[in-house]
């Protein structure tokens, strides 16, 4: 027992100095399904935690071959350049459902891998949404508490993980291609509304033209949506990652919504918020989770779906009954 503490104890004080092997290794007892492991990692967060909100979250998201890595990598060398430390985590939800995940790929990002002010994570694996939502969340404050300055969480735009991205961050980002026929088409209507920019990326080429047109329709769009708690109006940019071109304009437009939130409140205000959110949704995951390892539901909830099957119960009778095996719930 007290050689596991001294563990814990050397690797916090490691992670703290921003060692990046300590970093990784605390994030892995974060997704580790180990009981053991989690008691572990609860006690690291802990520790970590008086050290955390100390860096801008930034949430990015896109389809697949919207230019995510592409953007990503152009936007943290331009940060890294500047002096700033910079963590990509990701969340994909894809990872859960066909074990063959999008983002996770080790190829993507070759150059910023290599920058020693850098740190990628690929995404965690867990089998719902939520619980990967949640380990990302807390890798978010062993980031900071490494001393990341800039924490850029990326999901690919299917499902409903950018909800959950959505409320982790303090900047949302949605990128979009231009040219895909009609431009606001095919768009989750509550993605835009989350959006606190939209960058057009591939604005490059033959692809410029299409690209201008594509901002001034999105402009025209985000002004049907009521104002925002922040004060802030969403921007519309355009960008080629591939080329370079627009990136640090990005940045800039990032800083003036951080000055301006930082200035009227909002942005303490909207953290204080997601922390009450996340509360919420730990006890209901806790909640879940206990219930569905009892023994005993597992037995009960077994036979009652065989019952459904050949159809004598209801699934209220029968939820009923699983329930009040277990006088807690
Ligand atoms: P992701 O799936 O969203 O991460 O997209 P990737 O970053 O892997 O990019 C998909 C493809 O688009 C790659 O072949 C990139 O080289 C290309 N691409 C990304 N950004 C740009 C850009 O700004 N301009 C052009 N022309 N191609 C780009």
């Amino acid at each position: 027992k007290r050689g596991k503490n001294l563990n814990s104890d050397t690797l916090v004080s490691e992670l703290l100095n921003g060692n990046i092997t300590h970093l990784s290794r605390a994030i892995t007892l974060i997704e580790s399904t180990n009981p053991e492991h989690t008691q572990q990692a609860n006690a690291i967060l802990k520790k970590c935690l008086p050290h955390a909100n100390t860096s801008i979250r930034i949430g990015i998201t896109g389809v697949p071959g919207v230019g995510k890595s592409t953007f990503i990598e152009a936007f943290g060398k331009l940060l890294t350049a500047q002096g700033k430390r910079v963590a990509v985590l990701a969340i994909d939800p894809s990872s859960s459902l066909t074990k063959g995940s999008i983002l996770g790929d080790k190829t993507r990002m070759e150059d910023l891998v290599k920058d020693k002010n850098a740190y990628i994570r690929p995404s965690a694996s867990g089998s719902s949404l939520g619980g990967v939502a949640r380990k990302t969340r807390e890798s978010i404050i062993l980031c900071e508490a490494a001393g990341f300055d800039v924490i850029i969480i990326e999901t690919v735009g299917v499902g409903q993980s950018e909800t959950a991205v959505h409320s982790m961050v303090d900047f949302f980002l949605l990128l979009k291609l231009a040219g895909a026929g009609d431009e606001l088409q095919g768009i989750k209507r509550g993605i835009i509304e989350m959006a606190d920019a939209i960058v057009i990326n591939k604005a490059d080429g033959e692809n410029k033209k299409a690209a201008k047109l594509a901002k001034v329709e999105f402009e025209r769009a985000l002004h049907l949506y009521p104002k925002k708690d922040s004060d802030w109006i969403p921007k519309v940019s355009l960008c080629s990652a591939l080329k370079n071109d627009g990136i640090d304009a990005i940045w800039k437009l990032i800083s003036d919504y951080i000055t301006l939130t930082k200035s009227n409140n909002h942005f303490i205000n909207k953290r204080n918020e997601q922390n009450k959110f996340w509360l919420i949704q730990t006890i209901e995951n806790r909640l879940k989770s206990d219930f569905f390892n009892q023994p005993k539901t597992k037995a009960a909830l077994e036979e009652q779906l065989q019952l459904i099957e050949k159809n004598k119960t209801t699934p209220f009778a029968a939820a009923e009954y699983v329930l009040s095996l277990n006088k807690s719930f």
